[in-house]
């Protein structure tokens, strides 16, 4: 029986976490429960999974849990956070918390060298040279629950690291590709209809953008150590190539199944061994028509955007992400059009000096100074 730290319980990835947890009964226990404000489903979770501890964003929140749950520690913010993730009693941590805020608690779980199932991909993205590089020394596990992530670990076993000539993240192209839209006048309410999976609201704007696929290219470059150059995407509308990994024999291994992210969530937590799943058969039959685009840069120019900032080095990718997070909130409120969300992440990146990134502090100030550089830029935006 392996103890969890689960941060981030009330998300989409989250919730599918408790359900994995509960269909392979008898392998987990929930330790602990982290959520960011949706406190009513967050007792709901602690009266079902009955944690020993809970985080939450705010103290207000804290001091109210702690008057219901009167055995449970209850913490609260980024220090609640890193104390679940770092709890002696814990094997392994899943974070999925969206955004920046996942960095400290990825890196918490890192120093305490645990097994590290991260959906949040924005802080291997911020820090994935610090993160990878200080698992090597704690002897940590970083495993991902990124679908595209898993399929490429998974296709990655068979074979040696030496003998990959590329990786190939395949991507849907979000509820736009081969539409004729006028970006300009996409709604918030058009782009979260994302055609193959239901998930948060960010990564769901990411998809649409594109921006998602970006992260992953930079996440996939820190994960397997593998330059930026020998990563490639391939559109794939209909999700059931996960991803492609190709050898130096020209042999491509991919992974396929039915889009349903509980089969990764449940690979890292129980590898190296395979339970069944209550995820449903992949029928090839069923799906037939499986189709494969080349992406097109100037209709997807935020892909363009990995291969820049790991160039440019440092900090620039934590700086890429900051403006990507405070243009896709401003993008939610009805602030800036879809089409300025790119616009704002590219002008930071020009803008916004990048520094070497070899301590969290310089990385968590760069998140700071280019979240102020993209917010200036809204207000600008607005009053144009
Ligand atoms: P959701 O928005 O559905 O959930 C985010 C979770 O983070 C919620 O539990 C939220 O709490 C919590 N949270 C936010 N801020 C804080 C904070 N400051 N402290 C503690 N908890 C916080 O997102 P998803 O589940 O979709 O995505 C989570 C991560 O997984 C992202 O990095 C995403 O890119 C990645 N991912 C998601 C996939 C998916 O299918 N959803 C697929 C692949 C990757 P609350 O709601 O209570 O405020």
């Amino acid at each position: 029986m392996k103890n969890i730290a689960l941060l981030g319980s009330t998300g989409s990835i989250g919730t599918q976490t408790l359900d994995v947890v509960s269909h392979l009964e008898g392998f987990f226990k929930i330790r602990s429960l982290a959520a960011g404000k949706n406190i009513a489903l967050l007792s709901e979770q602690a009266e079902k999974f009955s944690p020993e501890r809970i985080s939450v964003a705010d103290e207000k929140d804290a001091k109210m849990l702690r008057k219901k749950f009167l055995d449970v520690e209850i913490f609260s913010g980024e220090e609640g956070l890193c104390k679940l993730a770092s709890d002696d009693d814990v094997d392994i941590v899943v974070n999925a918390v969206v955004g920046a805020a996942g960095l400290v608690p990825s890196l918490c779980a890192i120093e305490k060298g645990k097994r590290l199932c991260t959906a949040n991909k924005e802080s291997l993205v911020m820090a994935g040279e610090l993160l990878t590089s200080l698992a090597r020394k704690t002897g940590a596990e970083i495993f991902p629950i990124d679908s595209e992530h898993s399929a490429l670990w998974q296709a990655m076993l068979s074979g040696e690291k030496s003998e990959i000539k590329r990786l190939i993240l395949t991507a849907s192209g979000g509820p736009f590709f081969k539409k004729n839209v006028d970006f300009e006048k996409i709604t918030p309410q058009d782009a979260l209809k994302h055609p193959n999976w239901s998930m948060g609201k960010k990564i769901t704007i990411d998809s649409a953008t594109m921006m998602n696929k970006t992260l992953e290219i930079i996440e996939a470059h820190w994960l397997f150590n593998i330059p930026p150059e020998k990563i490639d995407v391939l559109i794939h509308p209909q999700s059931i190539v996960h991803s492609i990994v190709e050898f130096v024999d020209g042999s491509q291994i991919a992974q396929m199944s039915i889009p349903d992210m509980r089969l990764p969530i449940q690979y890292a937590l129980t590898y190296p061994r395979r339970y069944p799943s209550s995820v449903g058969t992949l029928e090839l039959w069923r799906n037939a028509k499986l189709e494969f685009f080349k992406p097109d840069m100037e209709e997807f120019p935020a892909l363009k955007l990995a291969y820049r900032v790991l160039k440019l080095g440092g900090t620039a990718p934590a700086i890429l992400n900051a403006a990507n997070e405070v243009a896709v909130s401003a993008f939610l409120e009805e602030k800036i059009a879809f089409n300025h969300i790119f616009k704002i992440v590219e002008s930071a990146i020009e803008d916004v000096k990048p520094e070497p990134a070899d301590s969290i502090e310089k990385i968590l100030m760069a998140n700071e100074v280019a979240k102020k550089y993209a917010l200036e830029k809204i207000m600008s935006v607005e009053q144009g």
